[in-house]
Formats: structure tokens, sequence, C-alpha cells
């Protein structure tokens, strides 16, 4: 049996094709399904659902073969025990550091203030301005970041932006620009091993696809 693990919404979207590529086709939607575990046309495939965030650490544990996850989702993982053979080029965004337009991120840096940072992504902000050699209070937030900045809780945020429709709609606008971000297959380093005629030619196909 091999185990994909995969978060809802935009990355079951995207991986639904790759899938197909290796023909494999779920048996539910987990968008209407409430099911974790959903099998697939091929008996010895099954996908579970869970968060983006829980995918690493179940890969990590050999409780999935497979799974894929974003790569801010791997930064603050830290990617223990992760094979990570391919960039799928899914879900791509960047992130990036968000301010109120009222707030002279520019200055702020240059005059050496110490900057109110609020994230999701602790890690990734941590040392992006550790190597700008700039000072942070860190403060971690679990989502919807933007209104950090508005209710004066941070100066400044980092967070993931793709459209921008996001930070337009809070009156917010991107300052610098930390990395691009796409999701990568993650492989079981154990599985890989024991599971290599089973899981070498999904990686294959995967590869070819994103071709
Ligand atoms: P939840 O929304 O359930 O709190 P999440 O925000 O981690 O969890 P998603 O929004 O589905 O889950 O994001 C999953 C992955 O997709 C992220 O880890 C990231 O790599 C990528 N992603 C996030 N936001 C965007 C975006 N706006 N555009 C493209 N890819 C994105
Ligand atoms: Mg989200």
């Amino acid at each position: 049996m091999i185990t994909i693990a995969l978060s809802k919404g935009r990355i079951f979207q995207e991986t639904l094709p790759l899938l197909a590529a290796a023909g494999i086709t779920p048996n539910e939607d987990p968008e209407k399904s409430r099911k974790l575990i959903i099998g697939t046309n091929k008996p010895d495939v099954r996908l579970i659902i869970i968060r983006a965030t829980d995918v690493p650490t179940y890969v990590q544990h050999g409780a999935a073969d497979l799974g894929i996850a974003g790569k801010d989702v791997l930064i603050e993982h830290g990617g223990e025990g992760l094979y990570q053979p391919l960039d799928l080029k899914i879900a791509r965004c960047k992130m990036m550091v968000a301010a109120h337009p009222a707030f002279d991120y520019e200055q702020a840096v240059r005059q050496g203030a110490r900057l109110r940072v609020a994230t999701k992504y602790l890690n990734t902000a941590r040392e992006y301005f550790s190597a700008k050699g700039v000072h942070v209070d860190l403060i971690k937030l679990y989502g919807s970041m933007e209104l950090a900045p508005l209710v004066k809780l941070a100066d400044v945020i980092v967070d993931l932006v793709s459209s921008g429709s996001t930070l337009k709609a809070n009156g917010l606008v991107s300052v610098a620009e930390i990395m691009d971000i796409s999701s990568r297959l993650v492989v079981n380093q154990a599985s890989l091993k024991l599971k290599r005629a089973e899981i070498q030619p999904l990686l294959d196909t995967f590869e070819l696809a994103i071709k």
C-alpha cells in the first residue's frame, strides 16, 4: 500500500493532474467528503487529507510514504527525515514582507529600528531579518496576518502573496520579497528504500508530467 498525504484546496486541485498522469483517480472529492482517508481506483494507493502544515510530519514518521507540501511549510518544519526529489511547481506564490503604506519600512530598516513582525512563518522571518541585520520581535499568528498592521499588533507581516488581492483589500502594500514558493514532493526515506519498486515509477511520472 502506498499512502500519499495531501491538503485540501489548491494543493489537492493542482495535484489531480499529476495523479491522473500516473493513472490514479481519487474515489471521492475531499471538498465534499468528510473522510480523511480516500481510496483511489488503484487498490494499493490511498490518499490521506490533512492540514498543509501536518504533511511533513506524517511523511517524516512514515505514516504516509509520500506527500506534497509548500516550500513555506517545509522550511518551518525543517525537512528532517524527508527526501525532497521534486519541485512540482504547483501552488506558486511569493513570501513577502507587507506593511501599511503609512509605515516607512525602508526608513525603519535604515535607522536600525526594532521591527514588530507578525507571521505564521517564524523560522523564515527570523532568518530573513537576521541575514539583513534587522532586529525583530516576532509575533506568532495562525492566520489572517493582514489584520495585524491594521490594529497595530505589528509594524509588518511576513506572508504568502499571489495576486495581492488580499493585501489590497486590507489596504496593505508589499515592501520586500523574501522568496518564491512552490510545492515539493516529499518522500519518507525508509519508504523509498523499502517500496522503491512502487515509488520510483510515481516519481518518474510526476517528473515527466511537470515538464
Ligand atoms: P489553512 O488555509 O487551512 O489555514 P494553509 O493556509 O496552510 O492552511 P492553504 O491556504 O491551502 O493552506 O495553502 C497550502 C499551501 O499552498 C501553502 O503552504 C503554500 O505553499 C501554498 N499557498 C498558500 N497561499 C497561496 C496563494 N495565495 N497562492 C498560491 N499558493 C499558495
Ligand atoms: Mg490559507
